[in-house]
């Protein structure tokens, strides 16, 4: 199903006000070139059909979707269902749109791709995606994160990626992010793998149309399964890659409730949380305007969230533009909700979700015994929590 043209961004990359190329000239320059690359391939259905190709074939998608037939009995009120995001390759979202920008890469006539990573997830997907299209890949991650995801720094190395260190400032994804895009401008053989909804036009824009594999699949699967649309769809929005995959499919269905959910962290004073939408203000990062959360100065400040995949400052444009037009809204989960979320459903349903995930499926099970029980609420469980059980064990330890 082909996006309707007015959801696009404008030909300078804005949805509405936010979005756009707030870049220098050079950049400016490499960000042009992989829009004009994209949009051919686009048009080319051999190109559309090499991605669907991989999705099923290396991926296993489609992903089911899954009633929680327990969970919902036990909370009683509306019927929670899953779309299944956890069951990809690697066991999470990520892999959709590494593999469609790692195709793009190739089909450009690059040699090299680079990304950064905070948490490893996406440096994963990414190192496996090169490795299975043949391109070198190197992953910057901050020297912080590095020490805290050993497992996933070690997965990138055994599938042949270089792991760069980012040294400069914090240590961590921001700073993983400026060291890449200062090695992209260097290499014109580079193709620069962005992780999520976000960063300056053409990506925000790319990486939708790569992960809204998931909402086609899922109004599909829905209305087979249960022979109407969901009344919500919710997902957890970080940079918000996994949340714009579901909603897409649906933004033409009045009638159906789009709820993103941000990382409440520990509270709402600053440093605490990384809810960019609920809690920031407008404002321009990494190359785009959209919601952020500013320090004292007004640049990036302070995030928090019992996951790292969720604590980013800052957010995909394009959910800002749903949130002004009221399409789309966006709420808060704390860590602990999160937290009880994550074992009611690996105790009901035996599925072990993500800590990102556990956000998206911690609203449903707030708002569930309050509908009736014909509602029903889809959660994009947008990956496994294998990667997460460690720390979980670690919270429990200090807690008892
Ligand atoms: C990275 C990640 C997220 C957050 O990224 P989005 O771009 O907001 O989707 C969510 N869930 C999982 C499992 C992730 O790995």
């Amino acid at each position: 199903m082909p996006v309707a043209p007015n959801r696009d961004p404008d030909s300078n990359g804005f949805f509405g006000a936010f979005g756009g190329q707030y870049v220098p000239k050079a950049l400016k320059q490499r960000l042009d070139e992989v829009s004009v690359a994209l949009e051919r391939a686009e048009q080319d259905p051999a190109f559309m059909q090499e991605f669907r190709n991989l999705c099923t074939h290396y991926s296993g998608r489609p992903t089911p979707v899954f009633f929680c037939a327990n969970l919902s009995a036990k909370l009683g009120g509306a019927q929670i269902w899953l779309k299944r995001e956890d069951l990809n390759h690697l066991g999470a979202h990520k892999i959709n749109n590494t593999l469609g920008q790692c195709l793009l890469a190739k089909r450009m006539g690059k040699k090299r791709v680079i990304a950064e990573t905070g948490a490893g997830q996406h440096g994963v997907a990414t190192a496996a995606s090169a490795a299975l299209l043949g391109l070198e890949c190197t992953i910057y991650m901050g020297e912080v994160d590095i020490a805290r995801q050993h497992l996933n720094v070690m997965r990138m190395k055994m599938l042949n990626a270089h792991v760069k260190v980012a040294m400069s400032g914090q240590r961590t994804l921001k700073e993983a992010v400026d060291e890449a895009l200062g090695e992209w401008m260097k290499d014109p053989d580079m193709f620069y793998v962005l992780g999520s909804a976000v960063g300056p036009h053409p990506y925000p824009y790319m990486v939708r149309r790569f992960q809204s594999i998931i909402g086609q699949e899922a109004r599909e699967q829905m209305l087979t399964e249960t022979g109407k649309l969901p009344n919500a769809c919710i997902a957890c929005v970080g940079g918000g890659s996994n949340a714009i995959g579901l909603f897409t499919a649906f933004l033409d269905d009045a009638n159906v409730a789009l709820i993103g959910v941000e990382p409440g962290g520990k509270g709402k004073a600053y440093g605490q949380h990384a809810a960019s939408l609920c809690l920031g203000e407008p404002g321009i990062m990494h190359g785009f305007n959209s919601y952020m959360i500013k320090n004292a100065q007004g640049e990036p400040g302070e995030v928090y969230s019992i996951s790292a995949g969720l604590d980013y400052p800052s957010v995909g444009p394009e959910h800002a533009l749903l949130k002004e037009q009221g399409r789309a809204s966006y709420v808060c989960i704390s860590d602990q909700e999160a937290l009880d979320a994550f074992f009611m459903l690996s105790h009901y349903e035996g599925i072990i979700p993500a800590l990102e995930s556990s956000h998206a499926l911690a609203h449903a099970i707030k708002i569930a015994p309050k509908s009736k029980n014909d509602t029903i609420l889809l959660v994009n469980l947008s990956g496994r929590g294998d990667k997460d059980v460690a720390q979980v064990e670690q919270l429990m330890a200090t807690k008892s």
